[in-house]
């Protein structure tokens, strides 16, 4: 039983709001307290918090597309139906390349393979900017007290 346990919770569907900027104030008179910036682009809650890195890994949230040309028919299928165009002289420009899985569904031959990528990092850190509810007010500086 989680007695005394809070959550709170900040959400947008806007970048540039004060997100993070909220966050780091409520962490700053929590005392202690577990932080998760779940930003898909730019999680960066830890630097207004003076933290410290422990570990990072590797995150995969996407694929994208590859043809074996040793299975390809050429049909043009693949190419035809890519709204991203993408796909040129039976092969995958993964810069263009979105991911859909479209063409992989499509394909007759069952040439086309989808690959996961690198979407980013993920990583805990650490942070003793809240440990007291005596710094609020300060963000991005270390406590007053070490
Ligand atoms: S996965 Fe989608 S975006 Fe990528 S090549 Fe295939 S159809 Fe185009
Ligand atoms: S749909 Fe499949 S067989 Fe046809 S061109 Fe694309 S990869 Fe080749």
């Amino acid at each position: 039983m989680r007695q005394g346990v809070k959550e709170i919770v900040l959400i947008s569907g806007k970048g540039g709001t004060g997100k993070t900027s909220i966050a780091g104030g409520f962490a700053m008179l929590s005392g202690d307290a577990v932080l998760c910036d779940c930003d898909v682009d730019a999680a960066n809650l830890e630097l207004i918090l003076n933290a410290e890195h422990l570990e990072t890994r590797e995150f995969q949230a996407s694929k994208k597309a590859r043809i074996h040309k040793d299975k390809c028919i050429e049909c043009g299928q693949c190419g035809e139906r890519c709204r991203f165009e993408a796909i040129h002289d039976f092969q995958v420009d993964p810069w263009s390349c979105e991911g859909c899985g479209v063409c992989s569904r499509l394909c007759p031959a069952g040439a086309v393979e989808m690959y996961p990528v690198l979407s980013g990092h993920w990583f805990w850190v650490f942070t003793t900017s809240i440990g007291c509810s005596k710094c609020a007010g300060i963000l991005g500086f270390p406590p007053l007290c070490v």
